[in-house]
């Protein structure tokens, strides 16, 4: 793979980390350009093949000491997720810190099972004398471009994935949280990682488009539907593999028979954890006629009863938002559903007296389908509220999306929900529970649409992170095959012999093809 390496001449960009809930400048780093982009890349790929040759037990070492080290330093990096991207504190252990002990605790486990060779039967007697094995071989080089949004759990969980399958690992973290992944490239190294097998590259969207550019051998990237489509092109003129973790707009169902207690409080969960901005949040709710304003009234009570403030602060329940663009996207959602006729049951405002990026947690009632709040990501703390018929409506307004990440169905009736789910689609449905699916290592990640391409976590994850080879293994090395040369007409009819042996629909069509097959054992072969 050659690439060919322009080097800038313009002086280096530096980005500066801001504490979004006080405005107050976290630090000044300097981008890596493309020259120090690719130079990390060379150097990964260097240390690379003796990572590899480690094997997985003495990798899997290393993640034994890295959940013992992140475990020890868990309030820390907590609060460090907290001043760099606002959320609780609270919020960071549970969202972050734990889905990545758990991650760890998870391939510590299975990591092992999960790379070793597969045997492959062969189901053909054709292919009875030879063995088949599946290898999972590292790719080399992983490229990794994460958000802002789980500035920790989101780069450690892919990164963890791609060191243990043997792979180099360079992280391009979003330019609004470089420290929290600065902070995790010091807890891999201190745990036996070497340091060019996991390294950081800091930067805007330019450090990224280096990183694509470079000679990595995959990219695993997370981020906007917007920008994954740019990646996705500029990967197809190298045919580079990719995983793209994109937006979404989930939504909850919440049928007539749901616990309208249990689901309102899962709907403000779900729509305004971590502000609102998670990918998995509640982005749209549809609720069952029968019960739409009694569930919309809880909503709004629970809303209002949420303190707003600056994350470190332990009683605080929702933080601010990363910063005033994302709050602009917010304000012109909320505006235009309500030019267009929703009425605002909470909030609908800035918070100007917190900070500089508060929104007050908004419910919105009586959402209709062209509102462009039950349409474009919205990424903020809103709740929008709509009222349906039955369940077959209820899964057509679902599926209205161009995303497909994740969805909710809200039942007493456990079997209808499932049915509903099967009928949305989406990468995760989950009935009676909301956001949660990413915490469980388990289960894989990922949407369809405009979702994404490709799966995180789990065994799935793990699959992402090698190539897969085929070894055959011929038994009898000394005996030519059947098929080979020395053709003609007694060929043929051995080998439709050989056919009616292997799929005549009777027993007796059967019998004759082994005896018309037969003579193919005595052929001269070339
Ligand atoms: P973004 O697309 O703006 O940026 C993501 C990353 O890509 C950043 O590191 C950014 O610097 C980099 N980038 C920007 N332009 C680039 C380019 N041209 N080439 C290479 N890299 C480039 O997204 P964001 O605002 O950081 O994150 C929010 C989005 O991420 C939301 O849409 C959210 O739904 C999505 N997200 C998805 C998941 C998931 O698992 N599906 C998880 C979290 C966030």
């Amino acid at each position: 793979m050659s690439t060919e390496i322009k080097i800038p001449q313009t002086k280096a960009q530096r980005i500066t980390p801001v504490n979004p809930a006080t405005g107050e400048i976290l630090r000044e780093l300097e981008c890596a350009e493309q020259a120090q982009v690719q130079a990390a890349v060379t150097r990964a790929r260097a240390a690379q093949p003796l990572w590899s040759e480690r094997g997985v037990k003495r990798r899997v070492a290393m993640l034994r000491e890295f959940q013992a080290k992140l475990y020890a330093a868990k309030s820390d990096i907590a609060q460090a997720i907290t001043r760099e991207s606002g959320k609780p504190v609270s919020e960071a252990l549970v969202t972050e810190v734990l889905v990545v002990l758990d991650a760890a605790r998870f391939l510590i486990d299975n990591a092992w099972r999960l790379l070793r060779d597969e045997p492959i039967p062969h189901g053909s007697p054709a292919a009875k004398l030879k063995r088949g094995r599946l290898l999972r071989e590292p790719h080399g080089v992983i490229g990794i471009i994460s958000p802002w949004n789980y500035p920790f759990s989101i780069p450690a969980t892919d990164a963890l994935a791609a060191l243990v399958a043997g792979n180099a690992v360079v992280l391009k973290p979003s330019e609004l949280t470089p420290l929290v992944a600065l902070q995790l490239a010091e807890l891999l190294h201190e745990s036996g990682a070497p340091a060019d097998i996991f390294q950081v590259v800091v930067g805007e969207g330019s450090t990224g488009a280096a990183l694509l550019q470079s000679e990595i051998d995959k990219l695993v990237f997370t981020g906007s539907a917007k920008t994954g489509k740019r990646i996705c092109r500029a990967a197809a003129e190298r045919l580079l593999p990719v995983v793209l973790e994109l937006g979404g707009k989930d939504p909850m169902i919440v049928l007539d028979d749901a616990d309208i207690d249990v689901a309102s409080s899962a709907a403000v969960w779900g729509a305004f954890v971590n502000a609102g901005q998670a990918c998995l949040s509640v982005e749209r709710c549809y609720v069952s006629r029968d019960v739409d304003s009694v569930f919309a009234i809880l909503c709004a009570e629970k809303a209002e009863r949420l303190r707003v403030g600056d994350g470190m602060e332990s009683h605080t329940d929702v933080g601010p938002l990363i910063h005033e663009r994302q709050l602009q996207i917010v304000e012109s959602h909320v505006e235009d559903a309500k030019a267009k006729g929703a009425r605002v049951l909470a909030g609908g405002k800035r918070l100007p007296e917190l900070g500089p990026n508060f929104y007050a947690p908004t419910v919105l009632f009586q959402a209709t389908p062209d509102m462009r709040i039950m349409r474009e990501e919205t990424f903020g703390p809103v709740l929008p509220i709509m009222s349906f018929g039955d369940d077959d409506e209820a899964a057509r307004l679902a599926n209205e999306s161009e995303y497909g990440l994740a969805a909710s169905v809200w039942t007493r009736d456990a079997k209808r929900g499932e049915r509903l789910a099967r009928r949305i689609h989406a990468g995760t449905v989950m009935v009676n529970d909301v956001v949660s699916c990413f915490g469980i290592s388990e289960a894989p990640h990922g949407g369809v649409k405009a979702s994404g391409i490709g799966r995180t976590h789990g065994r799935f994850g793990i699959d992402e992170m090698v190539r897969f080879k085929y070894l055959d293994t011929d038994r009898m090395p000394r005996v030519k095959k059947l098929w080979w040369y020395g053709y003609g007409e007694a060929f043929r009819r051995q080998m439709e012999g050989f056919l009616d042996l292997e799929f005549g629909r009777s027993l007796p069509a059967r019998m004759r093809g082994v005896l018309r097959a037969a003579g193919a054992l005595q052929r001269k072969r070339l």
